[in-house]
């Protein structure tokens, strides 16, 4: 049987994607997220669990996965993938919207991050894929807070890379460009937003297909566990 993978974010756009390329293929899942009942429509079969998960409740974060692991056995795999991006500049946007982007993006994976890495360091097993963002290492306008929190992953995915090389566990990042997803749909600033679209109309409205994404985070995982693809960047041709 093949070793249980932890998805974060699946109840849409790239967590979507992976839950059902990692289904296809038979691996058990845990999938998480707060809007469980979106999980539900993707309509999986075989070993999936689906919990409630908000990822900056390690309480809770821990509880779900302490239940598949009771079913399915030590995560081999959490892909970070739980995320938000609101758009705005820093004169007018509200410091609320910075706050939930810094927990969700950068507490969220800190949060998952802490809760296997005990088992595979002692396993001396174990990968961790954290999606990050070309903002990860770029700057965007009207992304100040999003920016910080993808430069934080950047940041702290290559710092435990480092830590936990040694015990054969892998950090893996990859830095996707724009795609179609929900991501957009929480941006309350509309004039940030037209300018996104703007944008993205200078790549042709051309974004990448989360499946694309998928595919990759499936490649790098299934490369031998002596092999890390420390981070990949993924985007339309047409991005700039
Ligand atoms: P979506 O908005 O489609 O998906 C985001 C997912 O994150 C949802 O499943 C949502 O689930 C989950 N989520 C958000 N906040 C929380 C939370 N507090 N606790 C648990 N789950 C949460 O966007 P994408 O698929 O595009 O985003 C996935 C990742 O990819 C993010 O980290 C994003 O920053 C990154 N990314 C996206 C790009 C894009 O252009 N789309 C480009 C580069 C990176 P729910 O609401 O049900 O909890």
């Amino acid at each position: 049987m093949k070793s249980l993978i932890v998805i974060t974010g699946a109840s849409s756009g790239f967590g979507a994607a992976m839950a059902k390329l990692f289904n296809a293929n038979d691996y058990p899942l845990l999938l998480l997220g707060r809007r469980v009942e979106k999980i539900e429509a993707l309509n999986l079969t075989g070993d999936v669990m689906i919990k409630k998960a908000d990822v900056t409740d390690q309480v809770q974060l821990g509880s779900a996965i302490k239940a598949a692991e009771a079913k399915y056995g030590p995560t081999d795999l959490l892909i970070n993938n739980a995320g938000l991006m609101l758009l705005g500049n820093v004169w007018q946007q509200s410091p609320t919207e910075w706050q939930t982007m810094l927990d969700t993006n950068v507490m969220g994976v800190l949060n998952g991050m802490q809760l296997v890495l005990p088992q595979m360091t002692e396993r001396h097993h174990g990968t961790i894929i954290n999606i990050s963002s070309i903002a990860g290492y770029k700057a965007f306008q009207n992304h100040a807070a999003y920016v910080a929190s993808k430069f934080g992953v950047h940041g702290l995915s290559e710092t435990v890379r480092q830590e936990v090389a040694d015990k054969q566990v892998r950090v893996m990042l990859v830095a996707p460009g724009a795609a179609e997803t929900e991501l957009l749909t929480h941006v309350t600033d509309d004039h940030a937003l037209t300018e996104y679209e703007a944008w993205k109309e200078t790549m042709g409205g051309l974004t990448l297909d989360p499946k694309h994404v998928a595919e990759t985070v499936k490649f790098m995982y299934e490369m031998p566990q002596e092999v890390n693809i420390r981070e990949v960047d993924i985007a339309a041709t047409r991005q700039d």
